[in-house]
């Protein structure tokens, strides 16, 4: 535990400070952590009633009480100088948890916890050696792709001292965090949650905080762990073709001064995620417009919104974050609609982290880590079960199941009160099909946006683009000096455009086609021999979670290939194929009973035939035990 106690107590406004801004249920923990008084949960335990619930109702005179006996607590041990307790045994932190989050917690879920929580400081997810590893400095590995999850498992090989370079194709670090520089561009998932567990920040000015912020992480991910080094900028892999006389592969490079390499690898790691590569409509007269058009991921910052009309096509998660974002600076904004998408609003999501929040974090012993558990549980695997279909329920259309039917009836009572009287408007953006068949989005003010009197919501399809217009079906014309594609990603596409070439020169196109991309657990491929992929197929997290965290479950898994590989000498590692089919049938069968498989719903989740291609169906807890431990038996090591 880094927090320093000492310097804490002889600081009573810091620690008043930090004890104004602890919220009811990490309090509690701490308390009951640090102090061992069970009969706090009995007593603070009935103002908690669900997860996201861990605050507001306990009474104010119980949370003074609370911060006063913690006072006391920190205080004590402090002068006594005691070490601080580990973990709590067994049967307390079950009752702990289960108190906190106002319901109980099944044990499947213990491994998880404690992988999140870290109590000890130490990643229980780091991968030892079990013999001394030899050849390392015969060995190489390319990573692709420097965001996140490049970042998270160089990370974890250079702490294991295996040696890689990274390709990037941008000029520094941070992926989508990056690339996505568009105005009110920022994350939906809890930030205290979403970051590496093993690199918590306690700095996020928001609970969801906004892009730079969320890149600066990484920037600093990558100085404080000295990854840089490794790193070629700016140069893109173009192909990677296994070789199988040397159990390499041979991976060509262009930089952007158009200069090209080849090296050799034993191990390719591909961390170029799912969403990098923007959609571009194919919409006649695209071209034919006269003032810029630019995709949302490659936002063009020297265009002045201000003063200008504005057109943007696409209402999805970036488009949620523009519209209301440029809303009060353009002269009109019109928004082309092809489908409504359902967005929920949360009460953090637009607040600042306050400076006791933020002192709690910092400063209190073990906060920060029962904070990540509150955020961790409250938006993970807790609304799985309610995405699927009860084949019984009478309105399959518009819901799967009663609870769904419960969201879809709570949702649109939130999109009314946020409308007001104007039920066409209204009727134009309630989704016909059910909540989350799309990607749940987080009302980023969009509702009250759209009554504006500058912004104009269509929803009649697009014909084609004039010179200073976009021309609707109907025949209307809508005037733009500037076009902004909200269009999304080519994401079923994975690992294009590089050219991935298998055993026998086999292209993985071949295998795949344009969108139809599948692996062992996400990660791993038949004929594709030391070829690993993070946020590959079947990976992409629609139900709750964080991304990272399904990051960090492969990356413990590939860890343990390149182990297997390093460990028993062998060249090649390669999936069989009676696993990999297994899996993806399990895959395809869980998802056909899922909301995003729904009949009803176009997503970028399926490919052109229906087949749900990017997403993950199972829990968190699921996919975490599927990725443990390595089953050698799966791989055939030659
Ligand atoms: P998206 O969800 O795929 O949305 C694309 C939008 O463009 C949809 O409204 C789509 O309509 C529309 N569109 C596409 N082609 C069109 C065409 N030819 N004509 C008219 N409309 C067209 O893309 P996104 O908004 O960039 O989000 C993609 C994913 O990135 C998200 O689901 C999320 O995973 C991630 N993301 C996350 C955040 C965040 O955390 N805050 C922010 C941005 C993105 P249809 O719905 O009818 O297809």
């Amino acid at each position: 535990m880094t927090t320093n106690l000492q310097a804490l107590v002889a600081d009573d406004a810091l620690l008043d400070l930090a004890l104004s801004g602890a919220d009811v249920a990490p309090m509690l923990m701490v308390m009951v952590h640090l102090g061992g008084e069970e009969s706090w949960l009995d007593e603070v335990s009935p103002f908690i009633t669900g997860p996201w619930n861990f605050h507001e109702n306990a009474p104010e005179a119980l949370k003074q009480r609370m911060r006063a006996r913690l006072k006391e607590i920190l205080l004590d041990y402090a002068a006594s100088n005691r070490p601080l307790p580990a973990e709590p045994p067994p049967h307390l932190l079950h009752r702990m948890l289960s108190a906190g989050v106002g319901g109980p917690i099944p044990e499947e879920y213990m491994p998880m916890i404690r992988e999140e929580t870290m109590l000890d400081d130490r990643d229980p997810k780091t991968v030892e050696w079990r013999t001394e590893p030899r050849g390392l400095d015969k060995f190489k590995a390319v990573i692709i792709g420097a965001g996140v999850s490049g970042l998270c498992i160089a990370i974890k090989m250079q702490e294991a001292g295996i040696p890689f370079v990274i390709y990037e194709k941008n000029h520094t670090v941070g992926g989508t965090w990056l690339e996505n520089g568009y105005p009110g561009c920022g994350v939906d998932t809890p930030n205290h949650f979403y970051s590496l567990s093993f690199e918590p920040n306690h700095d996020w000015p928001e609970h969801f905080s906004k892009r730079n912020e969320l890149w600066n992480y990484l920037e600093n991910v990558a100085d404080k762990y000295d990854i840089r080094r490794h790193i070629v900028f700016d140069t893109e892999v173009t192909s990677a073709i296994y070789n199988e006389g040397a159990k390499r592969w041979d991976i060509a490079t262009r930089s952007k001064d158009g200069s090209t390499e080849t090296l050799q690898a034993n191990a390719l790691i591909s961390a170029v995620g799912q969403l990098n590569r923007p959609s571009i409509p194919d919409i006649k007269g695209l071209n034919d417009f006269a003032g810029p058009v630019f995709h949302t991921a490659r936002w063009d910052a020297t265009q002045d919104l201000r003063g200008k009309r504005v057109a943007m096509i696409g209402t999805g998660a970036s488009g949620m974050q523009v519209g209301p974002t440029i809303a009060p600076d353009v002269e009109h904004l019109t928004i082309f609609q092809r489908s409504a998408h359902w967005a929920v609003s949360n009460p953090n999501y637009h607040a600042a982290v306050s400076p006791g929040k933020m002192a709690a974090l910092k400063e209190i012993p073990f906060y920060a880590k029962w904070y990540r558990f509150q955020l961790m549980w409250a938006s993970s695997d807790g609304l799985h079960a309610s995405l699927h279909v009860d084949p019984n329920w009478a309105t399959p259309d518009q819901s799967l199941n009663a609870a769904n039917q419960k969201f879809r009836d709570d949702i649109t009572a939130y999109i009314e009160s946020q409308i007001g009287d104007n039920p066409d408007l209204i009727a134009k953006v309630v989704p016909p099909y059910p909540p989350y068949g799309k990607r749940m989005l987080r009302d980023n003010h969009w509702y009250k946006s759209l009554t504006r009197p500058n912004v104009t919501l269509t929803n009649d399809p697009i014909s084609h683009l004039t010179a200073d217009a976009i021309v609707t079906k109907d025949g209307t014309e809508h005037k733009a000096d500037i076009v902004v594609l909200a269009t999304g990603f080519i994401a079923q596409k994975m690992l294009w455009p590089m050219e991935v070439q298998g055993r026998g020169g086999q292209s993985i196109r071949d295998i795949w086609g344009d969108d139809n991309p599948r692996a062992y657990l996400g990660i791993t491929v038949p004929n594709f021999p030391n070829l690993f992929m993070l946020y590959g197929p079947g990976t992409n997290l629609a139900h709750g979670g964080s991304a990272i965290y399904h990051t960090e479950c492969q990356v413990r898994y590939i860890m343990q290939c390149l182990r297997e590989l390093i460990e028993t000498g062998a060249g090649s590692m390669e999936v069989r194929r009676e696993p990999h089919d297994a899996f993806n049938e399990l895959l395809d069968e869980t998802h056909a009973k899922m909301v995003w498989a729904h009949r009803g719903v176009g997503n970028w989740y399926k490919n052109k035939d229906g087949r749900v291609v990017t997403n993950s169906p199972f829990r968190l807890v699921d996919y975490r035990r599927m990725t443990e431990k390595l089953d050698r038996s799966d791989y055939i090591m030659a």
